[in-house]
């Protein structure tokens, strides 16, 4: 028998007499009750996981005699609607996932799911990482630690003392060694339950970019060479309907794209809205020293962590829907200012979209 009770992440405060926050003060989670008659407080003190739907209503109707029953079932059916209720019985003693769990329990909106369920869609998963840099090595990190089934690596370069200073799967000892022999010892060492395979290789064409699109569930493109790399991706992923993320950072900027095709604008609707954007301007002139020097590339395993971070979630909401993310659209954090700085997500795919449109 169904004995619904509030899930404790969401336990709600009353705040004087007439008002009731529930779920917690995030946004995006939490939602304010206004409560003057005081039956919703009794009702949320009663869901607490003993009695049934129709104990709970026989019980508030007696004493709230104005009360009707289907105004108490009505409300049961919004706190359950709104993924307030923990309705499935899943204990969350595990070792390993035990604060993973709870949080999925937090985030997760969806009714009559179990944060097992949740962690059940990442164990099942395949996820590619391309480029195990500063964003990469962070990103894979995190969906390892996390539990994704399978984290596959792809890099061609070998570690440089110049990547210690962020890329946080690297220490002095594996200075000269291939980056993807060193990521896949590390992984494997952080979480024996992921399994972790790699391959020491360069990604200089679509066509190799479309077999490793096809072979996971999501794909991130942790690389920025060539140049063209994230047009590729959008292309290939297009056409397989691989779910794909990108992080990156300019200085102080990081930003994260993910997109799943077909479901709204791609990665170049974005860019030709950009560069559509730039040339309604006036004339851009550059500084022409500046031109024959190669651009530094400033970063620290803050920017790349920030960006690396940010990677892995988005990675685990187009996997499991926790948190309902919208996709298709790029966000950014400016460092300098600690805010949300940019945020490129259009309404429909352009028509002038080269790849999609
Ligand atoms: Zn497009």
């Amino acid at each position: 028998m169904f004995r619904p009770m509030i899930k404790f992440e969401h336990r709600p405060v009353r705040h004087g007499e007439d008002w009731i926050q529930i779920g917690g003060a995030v946004r995006g989670v939490g939602s304010r009750i206004h409560d003057p008659g005081g039956w919703v407080w009794a009702l949320l003190e009663a869901l607490d996981g003993t009695r049934t739907v129709g104990q709970v209503v026989a019980d508030l109707v007696r004493r709230f005699p104005t009360l009707l029953a289907t105004d108490v079932q009505e409300a049961v059916n919004d706190l359950r609607a709104g993924g307030y209720l923990q309705e499935v019985e899943a204990p969350v003693q595990d070792g390993r996932y035990e604060r993973g769990l709870v949080l999925w329990r937090w985030m997760d909106r969806t009714p009559g799911r179990s944060a097992w369920d949740v962690q059940l869609l990442l164990a099942q998963a395949r996820v590619t990482v391309v480029g195990v840099g500063g964003v990469g090595c962070t990103a894979a990190l995190d969906l390892v630690l996390s539990g994704v089934g399978h984290v596959h690596c792809v890099d061609h370069d070998v570690v440089e003392l110049s990547n210690l200073n962020r890329q946080i799967l690297y220490t002095e000892r594996d200075v000269g060694c291939p980056k993807v022999e060193v990521a896949v010892r590390r992984l494997r060492e952080h979480n024996s339950d992921v399994q972790v395979t790699g391959e020491q290789s360069r990604v200089d064409a679509p066509t190799m970019l479309r077999r490793l699109a096809t072979e996971c569930d999501v794909l991130v493109m942790a690389a920025d060479t060539p140049t063209a790399i994230h047009s590729w991706t959008s292309e290939v992923c297009q056409e397989t309907g691989t779910a794909w993320v990108h992080g990156g950072y300019d200085g102080p900027q990081v930003t994260v794209g993910f997109y799943q095709p077909h479901t709204g604008p791609c990665h170049d609707c974005g860019q030709t809205a950009r560069l559509r954007e730039v040339a309604a301007g006036p004339p851009l002139t550059f500084w022409s020293p500046g031109t024959s020097r190669s651009k530094a590339h400033a970063a620290n395993a803050v920017t790349a962590g920030v960006s690396g971070n940010y990677v892995a979630h988005a990675v685990m909401s187009l996997i499991t829907g926790v948190p309902a993310i919208p996709a298709n659209g790029e966000f950014g954090w400016n460092l300098v200012r600690l805010q949300e700085s940019q945020r490129v997500a259009l309404d429909s795919p352009g028509p002038d979209c080269p790849t999609c449109g």
